[in-house]
């Protein structure tokens, strides 16, 4: 059985949008991974289709009813192999890593609840033991970016997705580090020059200088990898 993603919003046709072209695109015809949509409101249970209301205390926006979000969840579940989490993309939720996205795709799939409006009611999270998730500290005004944005990380980490599994061991945040700057021909380009050990064939050098060059890059950009990378190393 190959990875599901199964999302839940108020927007179905934005999928698979840019998850249905390039890399995981192919995957999806080839059948390396697969997507459902289903539209939230399908569950609404009054003639308007309405999926939302009010907040209480007061304030500006709506809430996804939990009613509402409970149902969606409940009917994904009956199509879901068991082991396969329910996630809510939400800003409030733990930052998705690349150790998260690996953890992910060692799931048979995952349930990917998209809010709309303020969010979901709380009991319904609570409810179904949804674990929350965020892409960074921003707003978006929906979920399904943010699921995009997930499936893609996971999808490509799948088994044969990614055609040199090499470059997946080697990119960013696989060890810790951010990646080494890389250079192709021309061996001039406007008077910059590709460093001359990359040129030299000499493998040991070459891993040696883009060593060097991740650790450069990781201490100066995010001060807070580096902590953590040379802590662990210690
Ligand atoms: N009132 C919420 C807050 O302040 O935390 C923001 C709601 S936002 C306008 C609407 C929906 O977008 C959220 O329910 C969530 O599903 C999604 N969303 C927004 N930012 C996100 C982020 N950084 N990561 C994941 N999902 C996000």
């Amino acid at each position: 059985m190959v990875w599901r993603a199964e999302v839940l919003t108020l927007f179905p046709e934005m999928f698979p949008g840019p998850l249905g072209l390039s890399l995981a695109g192919r995957a999806l015809k080839d059948g390396l991974w697969s997507l459902g949509a289903r539209d939230i409101r399908n569950f609404a249970t009054d003639k308007h289709g309405s999926v939302d209301d009010t907040p209480a205390g007061g304030g500006a926006g709506m809430v996804m009813r939990p009613d509402i979000a409970t149902a969606a969840i409940d009917a994904a579940r009956e199509h879901m192999p068991d082991g396969a989490p329910t996630l809510y993309l939400s800003p409030r939720g733990a930052p998705l890593t690349q150790a998260k996205a690996q953890e992910l795709g060692r799931t048979p799939g995952a349930i990917l609840l998209c809010g709309r409006f303020e969010g979901v009611d709380q009991r319904a999270l609570d409810a179904r033991s949804v674990e929350e998730i965020s892409i960074g500290d921003y707003v978006l005004s929906g979920g399904e970016l943010a699921a995009m944005v997930l499936i893609d990380t996971v999808v490509r980490q799948l088994p044969g997705v990614t055609g040199n599994e090499v470059s997946l061991e080697e990119e960013s945040f696989a060890n810790g580090l951010l990646e080494y700057p890389h250079y192709t021909r021309p061996r001039d380009f406007e008077g910059r020059k590709i460093p001359e050990v990359l040129l030299s064939g000499d493998h040991k050098k070459i891993a040696e200088w883009r060593r060097e060059e991740a650790e450069k890059l990781t201490r100066a950009r995010r001060p807070d990898l580096w902590a953590r990378h040379s802590g662990n190393a210690k």
